[in-house]
């Protein structure tokens, strides 16, 4: 990942790609405090757009106001270096990655002279589950790990040192021989995928677990206001496995897992097996949003340049 060429905005300088680099004593390294996003451009017929810019860098500073990180750059610095990162790095389409980190400054909990970086990277990167189970569906299973609790870290901080708790989740699904973990909450409802967000169908109406112990995805939201502006009822609400287990249709969403189905759940078959065609009509709906096919919600994309 690091030997390639290409060019990332760091601290508001644009570093060839194999030099930026920091110190092993980065304080985010050791302690996991630390804020980051990940978002998509997409080729559209007005040029190369991201989605939900605006979204993205918003939810980039309210994590790192939770956790105490001032900022050095204002959020139109930060939205400008995404469209150059995709523009410099002459993408069509792409994931980008922005973090907010502490740096070497200072070492130890107690560390008082940090100073706060941001790094802005876009590169090409296709279907996050697997181009083939866009269509089919994935295979996922109950975590033995609950998801983070409220009160031991910040769930509407996309953190850096909440994924350990999705990287365990994730490796145990994936050397148990599913696609993907979803994590209950402490009391055992539904809370997320390890980097997803959960929705199902059950009679025409659809649900998705509110954002108490999960990350309020972006995601999660586009497809709430495309599946209203549908005329579907969406209820956000606790949802427990068994009411999984016994869904018309499930998927997760994402913008890296962007609309993924869920075929099986704990070894159970969702409704018919395969991807639902709630989900279906869902999903291509997304896609016609995201690559710029539709007349509606234009203020979604911003062109890069
Ligand atoms: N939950 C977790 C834990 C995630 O990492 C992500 C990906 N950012 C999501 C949900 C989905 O969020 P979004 O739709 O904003 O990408």
């Amino acid at each position: 990942m690091d030997d390639r060429d290409g060019l990332i905005w760091l601290d508001g300088k644009w570093v060839d790609w194999r030099d930026a680099k920091v110190h092993v004593l980065t304080h985010t390294l050791h302690y996991g405090c630390g804020v980051f996003e990940g978002l998509r451009a997409y080729k559209t017929d007005a040029g190369t757009a991201i989605f939900k810019l605006a979204e993205h860098t918003d939810r980039l500073f309210r994590s790192a106001h939770i956790m105490n990180m001032k900022m050095p750059f204002s959020k139109e610095e930060i939205n400008q270096a995404h469209r150059d990162a995709v523009a410099k790095n002459n993408l069509d389409s792409a994931y980008i990655r922005s973090m907010v980190f502490f740096g070497s400054e200072g070492m130890g909990l107690r560390a008082d002279n940090l100073k706060v970086h941001v790094m802005v990277a876009a590169w090409t990167w296709g279907a996050y589950l697997g181009a083939e189970n866009m269509e089919k569906g994935i295979r996922i299973r109950t975590s033995s790990y609950t998801r983070n609790h409220v009160n031991s870290t910040m769930c509407k901080a996309k953190a850096n040192g909440n994924y350990i708790n999705s990287i365990l989740a994730l490796q145990e699904a994936l050397s148990t021989g599913y696609d993907e973990a979803l994590l209950l909450d402490h009391e055992g409802f539904c809370a997320e995928g390890s980097g997803e967000n959960l929705f199902i169908v059950r009679n025409g109406k659809i649900y998705t677990p509110e954002t108490t112990s999960a990350l309020e995805g972006i995601t999660r939201d586009t497809l709430i206001t495309i599946a209203r502006e549908q005329g579907y009822e969406v209820i956000e609400k606790r949802i427990t496995r068994d009411e999984v287990y016994v869904a018309d249709e499930a998927f997760f969403t994402g913008s890296a897992a962007e609309v993924t189905p869920i075929r099986q759940y704990d070894n159970r078959d969702i409704g018919s097996g395969s991807r639902g065609p709630i989900t279906e009509k869902l999903q291509a709906l997304y896609f016609d949003h995201v690559q710029g096919r539709r007349a509606d919600h234009k203020e979604w994309l911003t062109l890069v340049s």
